[in-house]
């Protein structure tokens, strides 16, 4: 097996790797970075959690160590699709290039231009940096990119995704003809493979194995979900994503749950906290501060749950991340690989659990036919919605017949649920926060009975819900009556009620 030591690496490099603890070389490392050390232009097929960053970074910083830089002139360029990955990148390098005396600039959006500017003006050896922030200083005339000796482009799937290629083709032409180019993709669309055709010169070409859908490293699943009414199913899809959080219990120290769109996210993010999880919304329209609090938070555990739009997780590098939730089946199939390759890190255990609507099917198909294997059906914890299901009973039902693993839970959903309690008398609270099948009714379900263990039908009717509230006989009867007679209005004769109790009994 290859290692770190037999890869021709700046000593100081080395000394950075072994005081990060990495022991062996990664496959896309053992890979790319004899080719890239040789000057040679290379073209890794390799998604994140595979070590491509530092495949690219340490051979970097080997080869620039032999030069200086120069005012206005970085000597190295890495084009990242987003400002995350762009940060993300930035700290790598700050970690390997520790023991040397390079510097780098970090050019994204969000960030004032002056203080970017100053550091370009000073030069920098490495520039790391998103295709539109790049330009902007470009045009603004303050930096020149004809230095630039060797050029990274992350992420090539993406930045096709996000309508970037133009940029990254204009950004070629402004390189000298001359540079060595270090290129990477999870995938290789005929666009990609166009660039890379136009743009490298006879690359070594690297493909590692999907580590993430083929390792077993990652427990995958997929829970079906039918809502009882077209209008009740945002509402139950997230009581079923609690569900499925809480039945992962301990094991859940933390976990991104991916939305496809950008709405979901803040609705589920918001759902949640209150529901009393401790969950932040991530997406493009926050504006930087935000994301960059938000992304730091989760990074330190201050933040347990990141609900999250692909971009804005793409790359995104915290290695202990627990748990992957598909709020949705992704439309893109590849962004499956991307989102469950967020956990499961570094050769750590992950889980990945995903709720598929009817209309998620084909969506479905498209991620088992790209990772060529069948997901795991998993048992719905909320059971199988009939159509003609009211939402109470959608959220009775598991408490019936919930699994072991919810009851072990039960202790940390009743916290939650008495932390949620409150805030929903709050007048301020949005639509949003206060969706309609979790309104009332449905969370006096969550809210009392959830924690306890599933009574026998008789123990229920011993102890109304309507008791434990304090609430008056006659609330009290009817909360019986309700519970026990559908339909029959407030005023429930008593032999009425009598007689149902003897029946269900018996
Ligand atoms: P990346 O694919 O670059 O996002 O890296 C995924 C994770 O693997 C990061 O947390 C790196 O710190 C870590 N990593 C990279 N190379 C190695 C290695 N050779 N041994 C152990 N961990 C590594």
């Amino acid at each position: 097996m290859t290692q770190f030591n037999d890869l021709n690496l700046d000593p100081k490099v080395l000394k950075a790797i072994a005081e990060a603890g990495y022991e062996t070389p990664t496959p896309i490392q053992a890979g790319a970075i004899p080719p890239a050390l040789e000057g040679r232009d290379v073209l890794g097929i390799a998604q994140t959690g595979t070590g491509k960053t530092a495949s690219f970074t340490l051979p970097m910083i080997t080869l620039l160590g032999r030069g200086r830089a120069r005012a206005r002139m970085p000597r190295s360029l890495v084009l990242c699709p987003t400002r995350e990955l762009a940060a993300q990148v930035a700290e790598n390098f700050d970690t390997y290039a520790k023991h040397t005396k390079l510097t780098k600039a970090l050019l994204i959006g969000g960030v004032s231009f002056k203080e970017q500017d100053a550091l370009i003006d000073k030069g920098v050896d490495v520039l790391i940096a998103t295709p539109g922030r790049l330009l902007d200083h470009f045009e603004r005339g303050k930096l020149l990119l004809t230095g630039v000796q060797i050029m990274v482009v992350d992420e090539a799937d993406r930045m096709l995704d996000m309508g970037f290629i133009p940029d990254i083709e204009r950004i070629f032409g402004l390189t000298p003809f001359t540079r060595q180019t270090l290129f990477f993709s999870a995938t290789m669309a005929p666009e990609i493979e166009r660039i890379t055709n136009t743009f490298l010169s006879n690359p070594e070409k690297i493909e590692v194995a999907r580590a993430a859908t083929t390792g077993e490293n990652i427990k995958q699943g997929v829970v079906k979900f039918a809502p009882s009414r077209k209008d009740r199913e945002s509402a139950e899809k997230r009581a079923l994503l609690r569900r499925l959080i809480d039945a992962e219990g301990e094991a859940c120290t933390n976990a991104i749950i991916f939305c496809n769109r950008k709405m979901d996210v803040d609705i589920v993010a918001k759902s949640l906290k209150k529901y009393g999880y401790n969950a932040e919304p991530i997406h493009g329209d926050l504006d930087q501060s935000q994301r960059t609090r938000t992304l730091e938070g989760f990074r330190s555990g201050d933040v347990t749950i990141l609900v999250a739009s692909d971009v804005a997780a793409r790359g995104l590098d915290v290695p202990s991340v627990s748990h992957v939730f598909n709020f949705d089946v992704p439309s893109h199939a590849e962004d499956y690989v991307h989102r469950i390759g967020r956990t499961g890190r570094a050769g750590r255990k992950g889980t990945a659990v995903m709720i598929c609507s009817p209309r998620d099917e084909k969506n479905l198909e498209d991620v088992e036919r790209l990772v060529q294997s069948q997901i795991p059906r998993l048992d719905n914890p909320l059971g199988t919605t009939a159509a003609d299901e009211t939402p109470d009973e959608a959220e009775e039902r598991p408490r019936r017949g919930r699994s072991r693993r919810v009851e072990r839970n039960a202790p940390k959903a009743a916290e939650r649920d008495a932390k949620a309690k409150p805030e929903q008398s709050k007048p301020e609270q949005s639509k949003a926060e206060q969706p309609k099948a979790e309104q009332p009714k449905a969370e006096t379900v969550t809210e009392v009975q959830q924690p306890r263990p599933a009574p026998a039908p008789e123990a229920k009717a011993e102890q109304p819900r309507a008791q434990q509230r304090g609430r008056s006989g006659r609330d009290r009867r009817r909360d019986d009556a309700d519970e026990q007679v559908v339909g029959m209005g407030e005023d429930v004769p008593a032999f009425i009620l009598k007689s149902f109790k003897e029946r269900r009994a018996g």
